[in-house]
């Protein structure tokens, strides 16, 4: 999907593990990718505080409303049955009636029916006897021991929950199996004087706690793990009976009433709490704690599948900016791999190709043109330079030809003699060399005839230099007459000439020298007249240790020749002592 193609030098393609992470596309979808998943978790953690908390608010708020609502009615009922005995208690019949009557009996009766959680309603006399009791149940019990007796002497007495063994017996049991509980309500019977004459009482049954819970609740409450709990003022658990034993109220709560809040409970579970204290205003306040608790993750349910829809709309969020991201990416990256594509096949030689791409951004566009306009510049320059560099290696070529031409005219005027035209002493030396060692390889033996010109100076003397030197010309023109093509002549010194023959013996060399000396004896030199020459003849041989032995034995000819009167050839076969 990255890779389908190698754009050119830009590309990355190859690079192994950094090469993909260094694709411009890659990192741009990776940037927006993790910037939007970044945005997404700040977001996501913002949010989850906010409903967290707005949810615990909430649902606290509701909690709180159950749970004073519970108190209420609790502490309406508490009063209500104070305040029940209290009125019955100063009635008529109680105050001088007998307390044993039949009316009593009645009166008692109808009460009790009148309330159907009363378990038990009786008059005590002031010594602690029960005189009389609806149902008749309990009449001839001592009860002087009792609390509700003793503190209902005094006033208004509410008792905190408790057991009853004794009238437990007389009743049926619940169908929970969970024992009987009653709270007492007492009040004192006083006779018109305000002489103590008994006690009233009532055990109400627990269950109405249970009942005014269990309608005040929601009915929803059990699904959503709502519990109701009561709690007397010195923490012990009263309700519901099951949990009592294995439930504490958590200590953040033994210091008073708080806002719902959350809170350990000692069963390892974090719960949503509201804990509110009833307040009956009765004479005894029994200073019971109603408390709702409900799991936290149920309160914040809502919250949590909230964070399910965030998780998975944020991912989606991600997805589809990484995505766009990538589009972007190839949108950006496209015209400038085209634009390396075209730069490399430039760079490969093709000078048609130009910088066209499909973008159509203004800075790319530039780009493009800047490039095309620097590619051409350099495609001139680099023309004109192939131009030059080739007229200037013709120039070259040229001047090398012109110098070569130079240096071989050079070459040869430096071996020629300016005056006759002949070869020069330089050009005679290399070539006794060369021939020297060439006869050394065909074994084939060449003559050199050393000639001079007689009496020069005398000619010198008696007609001047100019006319020494035509003399000079003269005898050089003369020499080419007696030789072939292959034999070599030089000005050899003033008036001294040297003439090599190639391949020639002894005889024939002597033929040519005697017909070279003829020819000039016998010529005229205008203004001068006759002039003769002598020469020196010798034979280079294979076996010499030198081209130079041959030289220095036609030379000492030669001055044989002078010696012997002049105008004459003389050999010279071995070197004189
Ligand atoms: P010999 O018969 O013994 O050879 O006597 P010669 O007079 O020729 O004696 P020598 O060889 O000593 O003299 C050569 C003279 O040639 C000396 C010199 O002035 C003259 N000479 C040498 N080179 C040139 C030249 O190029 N031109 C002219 N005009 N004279 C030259
Ligand atoms: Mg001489
Ligand atoms: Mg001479």
């Amino acid at each position: 999907m990255f890779g389908e193609h190698c754009p050119g030098p830009f590309s990355s393609c190859g690079d192994g593990m950094t090469g993909w992470f260094n694709s411009f596309r890659i990192r741009l979808t990776l940037f927006f990718g993790a910037l939007s998943m970044a945005l997404g978790l700040g977001l996501f953690l913002y949010i989850t505080q906010v409903s967290s908390e707005s949810m615990t608010n909430a649902r606290g708020e509701t909690l709180r409303g159950l749970t004073g609502h519970i108190a209420d009615v609790l502490a309406e009922t508490l009063r209500e049955r104070e305040r029940e005995l209290w009125l019955l208690s100063q009635s008529p019949m109680f105050v001088d009636g007998p307390l044993d009557g039949v009316a009593m009996r009645r009166r008692l009766d109808q009460v009790k029916a009148s309330y159907r959680h009363y378990a038990w309603l009786g008059v005590a006399d002031a010594a602690g006897m029960i005189q009389s009791a609806a149902d008749g149940l309990l009449i001839g019990q001592n009860v002087d021991q009792r609390p509700w007796f003793q503190e209902g002497r005094k006033g208004r007495f509410v008792g905190d929950i408790h057991e009853a063994v004794l009238l437990a017996k007389k009743l049926a049991a619940l169908p929970s199996g969970e024992p009987l509980r009653f709270v007492d309500f007492a009040a004192p019977i006083h006779d018109a004087r305000g002489e103590l004459r008994g006690v009233l009482a009532a055990h109400a049954h627990w269950q109405w706690v249970a009942e005014v819970i269990n309608r005040a609740l929601p009915a929803n409450a059990e699904g959503e793990k709502i519990e109701a709990l009561i709690f007397s003022a010195d923490g012990r658990l009263l309700h519901p009976y099951e949990e009592i034993g294995q439930l504490s109220l958590p200590a953040q709560l033994k210091a008073g009433e708080n806002s719902p809040t959350i809170v350990e409970w000692s069963d390892d579970g974090r719960y949503l709490t509201s804990n509110v204290v009833v307040r009956a205003s009765t004479r005894v306040e029994l200073g019971w704690r109603v408390v709702l608790r409900q799991p936290v993750q149920h309160a914040l349910a809502p919250v949590a599948r909230m964070q399910r829809s965030l998780i998975l709309l944020g991912l989606f969020t991600s997805a589809v900016f990484m995505l766009l991201a990538y589009r972007l990416a190839v949108a950006f990256s496209r015209p400038v791999e085209q634009l390396a594509v075209a730069a490399r096949r430039i760079e490969r030689g093709d000078e048609q190709t130009h910088f066209r791409f499909a973008g159509r951004t203004l800075e790319l566009r530039g780009l493009a043109a800047s490039l095309e306009g620097m590619t051409s510049t350099l495609l001139a320059n680099r023309q004109a330079l192939e131009a030059s560099n080739a007229s200037l290696e013709q120039k070259v070529e040229e001047r090398t030809a012109e110098l070569t031409e130079a240096n071989q005219q050079l070459s040869l005027l430096a071996r020629r003699d300016a005056l006759t035209g002949l070869h020069n002493r330089l050009a005679a030396t290399e070539r006794l060399r060369e021939e020297f060692l060439r006869a050394q390889r065909s074994g084939k033996p060449y003559a050199l005839l050393l000639l001079d010109v007689d009496y020069f100076k005398k000619v010198n003397d008696t007609h001047g230099h100019a006319v020494g030197d035509a003399v000079l010309k003269h005898v050089a023109s003369l020499l080419g007459v007696a030789l072939r093509q292959t034999d070599f002549v030089a000005r050899y010194g003033g008036e001294e000439f040297l003439v090599l023959l190639p391949e020639c013996d002894r005889s024939n060399a002597l033929l040519v020298a005697e017909k070279i000396r003829q020819r000039v004896a016998s010529a005229t030199v205008p203004g001068v007249g006759h002039i003769t020459l002598s020469c020196g003849v010798a034979m280079a041989d294979v076996g010499d240790q030198d081209e130079d032995l041959a030289v220095r034995l036609a030379d000492q000819a030669l001055y044989q020749a002078k010696d012997a009167g002049r105008n004459r050839v003389v050999f010279q076969a071995q070197a004189l002592a």
